[in-house]
């Protein structure tokens, strides 16, 4: 089993030390998780410990493999200064979010009611149109919780989300892209991992490449709902994912 998406500063509560990624890896092993991927917002990647990294990675703890992610916010504006501030070649892979709509923080509680504000449709469209500048920026490896959008339970009226990704999924698989079945959903109002599973079986069929990730936030979140998020792919047809190293990405057996 692979998590690759885990946060082990959080939102910036916790220090990066030994002892506290160990208790990541501690855990990943009491759940059965081989392989797991530290992958800080891109605002609290300066507080990586790198010497504290490269002992983790190096010492192989539970014999568990180690690799080191970023999950960047995608803003449009913002993609130039990007590649300046953070240096993309330490890293095994780049996680590509999009966590606002305009300026909008849509996924945070205090910004809930934005969603009575504007038109559902004219949401999931801006939305997806800023996830395809996303996937064609060619900056990231993994496109992160795909329909996060969905979040609160909100639904679009005319169409439906898939008919508003698919685009998004035709430049992911042009752009030979990855993406994330995230099982962080399950804890959210919305109850469900991102994506839907009717997104997934379209990826199956457009022979997208996945990772799993439970986006945990604390040690004891390392593996959440990832069987979930397994059954979900193998729902799909999906007998592999794939893993990196290095921005390289390795077809993997699909497995817990
Ligand atoms: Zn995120
Ligand atoms: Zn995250």
């Amino acid at each position: 089993m692979l998590d690759y998406h885990v946060h082990a500063l959080a939102h910036g509560e916790y220090s990066y030390t030994q002892d506290w990624i160990d208790s990541y890896l501690d855990w990943a092993y009491q759940v059965g998780v081989h392989e797991i991927g530290f992958c800080e917002h891109d605002e609290f990647a300066p507080l990586v410990d790198m010497e504290v990294y490269h002992s983790i990675r190096g010492s192989a703890r539970h014999d568990i493999r180690v690799r080191l992610g970023i999950e960047m916010d995608f803003v449009p504006d913002r993609e130039e200064v990007m590649p300046k501030s953070i240096q993309t070649d330490n890293y095994d892979y780049i996680i590509g979010s999009v966590h606002f709509v305009d300026g909008w923080g849509f996924d945070h509680p205090d910004h809930r009611s934005g969603y009575d504000e504007r038109d559902i449709d004219e949401i999931y469209r801006r939305y997806a149109e800023i996830l395809m500048l996303s996937t064609a920026s060619r900056r990231f490896d993994i496109v992160g919780h795909i329909d996060l959008i969905k979040i609160w339970g909100h639904r679009p009226r005319l169409k439906s989300a898939l008919a508003y990704l698919d685009p998004v999924l035709k430049s992911i698989k042009y752009h030979g892209l990855a993406v994330e079945i995230n099982s962080s959903g399950l804890r959210k109002p919305v109850g469900e991992i991102y994506p839907s599973p009717d997104i997934v079986e379209r990826m199956y069929d457009y022979n997208i490449p996945v990772t799993l990730g439970s986006d945990a936030h604390h040690p004891r979140q390392v593996g959440l709902g990832l069987v979930e998020a397994y059954r979900c792919a193998r729902r799909a047809g999906y007998q592999r994912c794939v893993s990196f190293e290095r921005r390289v990405m390795t077809v993997a057996p699909l497995k817990y």
